[in-house]
């Protein structure tokens, strides 16, 4: 049982406390818990320049002293990528003594993606009427960025879309996703299997079934696995379900 995608108060959005975090997730049996706070750069986003890495790093060591009988702890980071923020994110890269990176596309055109996305079905009366296209090729842009371990919720789109026949697009973007798993297998970086969208109306995983099937028949063997908790019982959400479709696939979980 691995977690590697949680949220603590060193995101703008979480204010749970990491020692509450390692509780929960002792008493959920994981093995391994990783932090992955966000790092953003858009001065758009709420979440711009508040990652405080000092601070957590002393928390973070403290905190894998006080529970390494009990659990292994790991720091990890979650960055939001835009090319124009590149040199930002790789120096904090180097920076801080991240055991992994995820690097996640949180931003279309500048804008959120929750925005982004109820901006572009505002009139859409079906799926098939909604343009999607920029959001592969800025998801593709992120794999071309090479200098991360794994990417993170690859379909996460559909967390705000008002539609839920997504196999559709699957169908419709299936040559990017295809250029974009094969590109991240040729990197060596690893696909995560993120359980948030379980919580959400699209009640599924990031990504789909369709997508994992893809990205093994392409040669795919690892996966990551996360919960994207931000709040108390979200740490494991979902990981029956998870495991289930990595047996069922036969896949790897990565350890950082
Ligand atoms: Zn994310
Ligand atoms: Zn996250």
């Amino acid at each position: 049982m691995i977690d590697l995608h949680n949220h603590s108060l060193y995101s703008y959005d979480s204010k749970r406390k990491m020692e509450d975090i390692v509780i929960e997730g002792i008493s959920k049996d994981l093995d391994i818990l990783g932090f992955s706070d966000h790092l953003d750069f858009n001065k758009n986003d709420p979440g711009n320049m508040f990652y405080k890495g000092e601070n957590q790093l002393e928390e973070f060591s403290f905190l894998k002293k006080k529970y390494s009988q009990k659990i292994k702890l790991f720091l990890g980071i979650e960055s939001s990528y835009e090319k124009d923020y590149e040199d930002k994110i790789i120096s904090s890269f180097k920076k801080f003594p991240f055991d992994y990176k995820i690097v996640s596309l949180h931003f279309v055109d500048g804008v959120v993606i929750s925005d982004w996305i109820v901006n572009l079905e505002k009139d859409k009366k079906s799926i098939f009427e909604v343009d999607y296209e920029k959001y592969f090729i800025q998801l593709e842009s992120i794999v071309d960025f090479k200098i991360f371990n794994i990417l993170g919720h690859i379909d996460y789109y559909k967390k705000y879309s008002k539609f839920t026949n997504h196999r559709e697009t699957f169908k419709r973007y299936q040559n990017y996703y295809e250029r974009i798993l094969r590109k991240v297998i040729k990197n060596g970086n690893i696909l995560e299997i993120n359980s948030s969208g379980l919580r959400h109306k699209c009640k599924e995983q990031f990504p789909s079934v369709e997508i994992l099937k893809l990205y093994k028949d392409l040669g795919g063997e690892i996966v990551s696995t996360g919960s994207d908790s931000h709040k108390t019982g979200d740490i494991a959400f979902g990981f029956d379900r998870i495991q289930n479709i990595i047996k069922d696939f036969k896949f790897k979980v990565y350890k950082p």
